[in-house]
């Protein structure tokens, strides 16, 4: 008996450690891999959230995107106090998704921190609406760009921020350093998704077309390393490979247009290709996702209200609202009918 009850005690001191250490691992954000690309130019890659740049200027520290959560970007700033003693007076933030600018929150109180103006108004409508996952509201952009391209010194660091178009969001800002010849993209690109499949919110006011402007300028650009939005760092040679496959895409779903095709037919046809190392189709979603799928697991329909309730937990970057086909379709047949 007395055998018996030890075991079972024994069971259930193992299993609690089991558990604990399972609900350790999900708190702890995943380390961020920090890569000098220039003697003053690193990236912060991973971690909670999406990529930053970190550019060292003469007195003080910018950072592009500032990560997910106020725990990662306390790993971010441990790792930028491992390569330089100055402190982080300035951030820029390429967009408003909360897995680039939530962890503001850690970031010294009187940080400048730049945005689009769209990308403020975005922040704005997001901490207005309650929704879960909203920025900090005392974090919020101090000084916007209006611009197509605004160049500026700070701290000694030359910089251009371009705003082409929208595209991810309507308020996408890209970072470049013209003496480092490095650029920040934000999600416009990424390498956790196929080529042909870029991440565009609807929602946001993003559009394909715009993407398709901002890749086409970014790689007019005298640049030869691209810090994405999430995954690796990318190549010119990268981009174009993107943009050729994107734009085939795209104008597939044009020509499927013109000859009458319904939105159903054009996404049975040119279905989203998987991400790179991601599960095979059909595979069950961690976390019941599947269960949950409105209308016996269909695709993600308009309005469908998934992307904030994945941004407030720490987990990948926001799902659009809408796929690559269905936005491309809703920009091309609102064309068609002008
Ligand atoms: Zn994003």
């Amino acid at each position: 008996m007395s055998n018996l009850k030890t075991f079972w005690l024994g069971l259930g001191v193992v299993l609690c450690g089991a558990i604990a250490t399972v609900a350790v691992a999900q708190q702890a954000p995943p380390p961020i891999t920090m890569k000098m690309l220039k003697p003053d130019v690193w990236a912060g890659l991973g971690g909670s959230g999406g990529n930053s740049t970190i550019i060292i200027g003469k007195t003080g520290v910018i950072v592009v995107d500032a990560k997910q959560t106020e725990a990662g970007a306390k790993d971010l700033l441990a790792e930028i106090a491992k390569i330089t003693p100055k402190p982080v007076t300035t951030a820029i933030i390429t967009h408003s998704d909360g897995d680039h600018l939530n962890g503001l929150v850690a970031f010294p109180a009187g940080v400048k921190i730049i945005a689009h103006e769209n990308n403020k108004k975005e922040q704005q409508a997001a901490i207005s609406s309650g929704a879960r996952g909203a920025p900090p509201a005392d974090r919020l952009p101090n000084q916007v760009t209006t611009k197509t391209k605004e160049t500026m010194t700070i701290d000694g660091v030359k910089l251009e921020l371009y705003h082409f178009a929208p595209a991810h969001t309507s308020g996408d800002l890209v970072v470049y350093l013209p003496d480092q010849k490095i650029v920040s993209t934000g999600d416009l690109v990424v390498t956790n998704r196929a080529d042909d499949n870029p991440n565009i919110h609807f929602e946001k006011n993003g559009s394909t077309e715009g993407w398709l402007k901002n890749v086409k300028e970014m790689i007019g650009l005298n640049a030869d390393t691209y810090v994405t939005g999430h995954g690796d760092l990318v190549t010119k040679a990268d981009l174009q490979r993107k943009l050729n496959a994107t734009t085939e895409r795209r104008n597939k779903i044009a020509a499927m247009v013109k000859e009458g095709k319904t939105l159903e037919e054009i996404k049975a046809a040119l279905p989203d290709a998987p991400a790179p190392g991601a599960a095979p189709r059909g595979a069950a979603a961690p976390g019941g996702a599947a269960a949950a799928a409105p209308q016996g697991g269909a695709n993600r329909g308009a309005g469908a209200p998934a992307a904030g309730a994945a941004a407030g937990r720490g987990g990948p970057a926001p799902t659009p609202n809408l796929t690559f086909v269905e936005t491309a379709y809703q920009e091309i047949t609102k064309g068609a009918k002008k």
